[in-house]
């Protein structure tokens, strides 16, 4: 016999790039035997759905599937998308006990799904991933809802070989991204190696085979991640905040351990103190009248893990997707210190200055927040919530450029800080794709560094010098003009010209290059200078050498901002002429 009875249903989450088929598949689990009173039929929660063990049985044609696993069923989380970072959020680790992975076989990895392994390798989730769409292979002949072999074995060798070389490529990926995987049914031990189950949650073929890996994982991975205390106090997420006419403010959650009672005082974790409230109702899905919303629930006196449910009680206005919630027995300054605690997990640690991120829930801020900081991008301000007026209004006093700019994930720009946004010098970043994000600012970064680069470069007195040439001077003085040959760097006109020993003797006013007159000249080129001050033979001799003057403000950008960009003669140049002057005294342009 099984001994289910003390480890509750695990808990699943989808993941996986937008359009790849999420959506599809949840329906197509949720499709499979909605109807409600049936034996082993699918249970409908408040934004779960949970899949009995007989019922997979069932779909899997193997009857002794309930001896041989010891937990439940399957709790399906129903929203896909940007819910799953809320759902991949709890306990320092993941609300989710499971998750698949998504991806169309057809297109192949796309940065969501990249991002989706990224999350699960930092929270160490057992994971499947399902190929899906393989009913769009040309030619392929479908069975509804048939198991994955006997769908196989009935196409051509073409299609199976198209089949098999697209599973490749998807395993291919998955060893780049870290992972060694194969077909889930040549997977020998799913410890090590991540099974790929080719699917199609349009037809159905190949879901049994999904759902039997998963629980085949749930019995391997979380035996001791499932064990809880049926009768314990209630411990959960939220899911959602939602507005439900006539309840006010409710809260979608999914409770993971213990029991949920009507008339609990219950404890939930909020961007300032933690909310203690008291559960006016437990509110489950009413299958029964879909047509009238007022009858869209129907309340139950008390729910136990693991379950969706939603909760309607007083202050639930300010409570953020994503934040644990605690049913209190007894001491309740106790279970607030534990909210709090689970709260200090997810801290994320802010500078003074950086950048203000906003996301949709606890959950995906705490992943946007992991990203930057991989990326060494400071945060000077997180917060759950979409991006208005007061954002804008407070990154407007923000001087660093760099800074002067929010990264919104998963979030809206409201209208107001719209029309407030167009008339500063702020820049929002809003997506729902984190890479997406961190690229699109790195991006605009390096292009206005590019910028401002170029405009200060134009703007600075460059470093050059150059040497009087003999039998080349063509009139003395006022001003003086001679051959000279450029020896490094570049000489400008109105710019000063300064000798070995730093003293300034006069300034550049002409410059002639075979006759023409030009406004520079570079390293190596043969010109005529016409120098205003000097006197040849004073001041200056031929054979000397001379340099460009450059100004104390502008040796420092050079040797500090613009290093980089200069060629080696520019900095040889630059750096004699900084020796020049530092003889005289040592902190000049330091
Ligand atoms: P989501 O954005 O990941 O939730 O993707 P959806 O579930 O909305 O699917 C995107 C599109 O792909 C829809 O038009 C679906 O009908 C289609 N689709 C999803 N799964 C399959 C499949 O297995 N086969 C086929 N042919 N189309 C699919």
């Amino acid at each position: 016999m099984n001994e289910k009875s003390n480890l509750r249903t695990p808990i699943v989450s989808v993941m996986g790039h937008v359009d790849h088929g999420k959506t599809t598949l949840l329906d197509k689990i949720r499709g499979t035997t909605i109807t409600s009173g049936e034996a082993g039929a699918i249970t409908q929660h408040i934004g779960a759905t949970e899949v009995p063990i007989d019922l997979i049985s069932k779909k899997c044609g193997d009857s002794n599937l309930a001896n041989k696993f010891i937990v439940p069923g399957l709790l399906f989380i129903d929203t896909p998308g940007h819910h799953a970072f809320t759902s991949l959020r709890s306990r320092g680790g993941a609300l989710a006990d499971l998750v698949i992975v998504i991806v169309d076989i057809n297109e192949g990895f796309m940065p969501q799904t990249k991002e989706s392994l990224e999350i699960l390798k930092r929270f160490k989730t057992p994971f499947v991933v399902v190929a899906n769409k393989m009913d769009r292979i040309h030619g392929w002949n479908p069975t509804q809802d048939a198991p994955f072999s006997a769908t196989y074995q009935n196409q051509s060798q073409r299609v199976k070989d198209i089949l098999d070389q697209k599973v490749y490529e998807i395993v291919g990926e998955l060893y780049e991204a870290g992972f060694n995987s194969n077909r889930y049914d040549r997977v020998t031990d799913f410890q090590r190696n991540i099974g790929v189950v080719p699917i199609s949650a349009s037809t159905g073929e190949g879901i049994p085979d999904l759902l039997m890996v998963l629980m085949g994982l749930a019995q391997k991975f979380l035996e001791s991640d499932l064990s809880y205390d049926a009768d314990g106090p209630g411990v959960g997420t939220v899911l959602e905040v939602k507005e439900e006419k006539g309840l006010g403010a409710t809260i979608d959650l999914i409770l993971y351990d213990g029991k949920l009672r009507k008339g609990d005082t219950i404890v939930i974790g909020s961007s300032g103190e933690p909310i203690k409230t008291k559960v006016r109702a437990l509110l489950k899905p009413n299958y029964l009248s879909e047509i009238r919303t007022e009858d869209k629930f129907r309340q139950v006196n008390e729910v136990t893990a693991a379950t969706g449910v939603k909760v309607s009680a007083p202050d639930l206005e300010n409570v953020l997707a994503g934040s644990p919630i605690r049913a209190a027995t007894g001491d309740v300054d106790r279970v607030v210190d534990e909210v709090k605690k689970e709260l200090e997990d997810i801290k994320i640690s802010t500078e003074n200055t950086g950048l203000t991120i906003k996301a949709d829930t606890i959950g995906s801020l705490e992943a946007l927040a992991n990203e930057l900081a991989e990326e060494e991008i400071p945060i000077r301000k997180a917060e759950v919530g979409d991006i208005s007026q007061r954002d804008i209004i407070e990154v407007s006093a923000i001087e660093d450029q760099y800074y002067s700019v929010i990264i919104g994930f998963n979030v809206k720009v409201l209208p107001d800080a719209k029309e407030k946004a167009q008339f500063s010098d702020i820049k929002l970043f809003v997506n729902d794709v984190i890479y997406k994000l961190i690229d699109d600012y790195k991006e605009w970064v390096e292009e206005k560094k590019a910028l401002s680069q170029n405009t200060i470069s134009e703007m600075i007195v460059k470093p050059g010098r150059f040497t009087i040439l003999p039998d080349y001077v063509f009139r003395q003085s006022k001003p003086a003009v001679v051959g000279v040959k450029v020896n490094g760097g570049i000489i400008k006109t109105n710019v000063n010209v300064a000798k070995k020993d730093g003293t300034v003797v006069g300034k550049i006013k002409g410059i002639q290059s075979e006759g023409e007159n030009v406004g520079e000249a570079k390293v190596g080129m043969e010109v005529a200078v016409a120098i205003e001050g000097p006197v040849v033979g004073r001041q200056i001799k031929e054979n000397e050498m001379l340099y460009i003057d450059v100004p104390e403000k502008h040796a420092k950008i050079l040797e500090h901002e613009l290093y980089d960009s200069l060629k080696d003669h520019e900095i040889e140049t630059l750096e004699s002429f900084l020796e020049i002057k530092r003889k005289n005294n040592p902190f000049w342009a330091k």
